[in-house]
């Protein structure tokens, strides 16, 4: 399975930096032979701007969230088909600053996941333990039960386990934790999908950067990486797509 790498922007990118990074990202892309698929997921307001040149340099669009609506009243919220009418092909769901800070439920999560796929939309749903469930020895546990309540019938998309205390931190999980831990989400998968489960790809994101990246990377059941911090800078996030296979 080809790799991917996930940029996540955040609540970064005014029009003229998010330009330049775009037009930095296409500069040192195109100087790769082959490389992972690469997904660049800036803030809502730069979508429909940064499009063209996003697909222009080989990568794709995706959002930070959507709604579980197709349209409605809904105030101040996006819906998966209002991101497809903007050339979105995939959306991050559940991410950990989604489930603390807007409240979002497993049963959320999935309802987010239905509607994207509905769409056409891949979606990249997150799961991962906190510093508390980790720290009790919960963390199979807690990822388990995020995976069974967020991810609805039929999944078509893409997991990333993203331990939360990790992410922001500039300290990845170690290698075995990552390796144990994807190969449980493996085990979940087929345990809930059967067949489809070992098709689906499993991305890390934790302060992944420069430096440890050629430690995650090759690690069994590992297919990429979702980028928080290191996506914002061409040059700290290009080195992970080369590294990537
Ligand atoms: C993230 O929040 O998805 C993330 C992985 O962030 P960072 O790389 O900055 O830890």
């Amino acid at each position: 399975m080809k790799q991917i790498i996930v940029g996540n922007w955040k609540m970064n990118g005014l029009s003229a930096e998010a330009d330049a990074l775009v037009a930095g990202l296409a500069t040192e892309l195109a100087t790769l032979p082959t490389r992972a698929d690469v997904v660049v997921c800036p803030p809502f307001t730069q979508l429909a701007r940064l499009g063209p040149a996003v697909k222009k340099a080989g990568m794709a669009l995706g959002a930070q969230d959507c709604h579980q609506d197709k349209a409605g009243a809904h105030t101040g919220d996006i819906s998966a088909p209002m991101l497809v009418d903007l050339g979105v092909e995939y959306v991050i769901l559940g991410h950990s600053e989604r489930r603390g800070e807007h409240h979002e439920l497993d049963e959320t999560v999935r309802e987010k996941a239905v509607a994207a796929m509905a769409a056409g939309l891949t979606p990249i749903v997150c799961v991962g333990e906190n510093a508390d469930q980790r720290a009790s020895g919960e963390s199979e546990e807690t990822v388990g039960w995020q995976i069974q309540g967020s991810l609805p019938q039929g999944f078509r998309g893409i997991v990333a386990y993203e331990p939360v205390w990790a992410i922001g931190s500039g300290t990845a999980a170690s290698q075995q934790d990552i390796a144990d831990m994807a190969a449980f989400i493996r085990e979940e998968l087929v345990r809930q999908f059967g067949d489809a489960g070992k098709t689906i790809r499993i991305l890390y994101g934790g302060s992944v950067n420069e430096r440890n990246v050629t430690d995650i990377l090759p690690v069994e059941h590992v297919d990429g990486a979702l980028v928080g911090n290191a996506s914002l800078k061409a040059e700290t996030f290009v080195p992970l797509v080369r590294a990537a296979r």
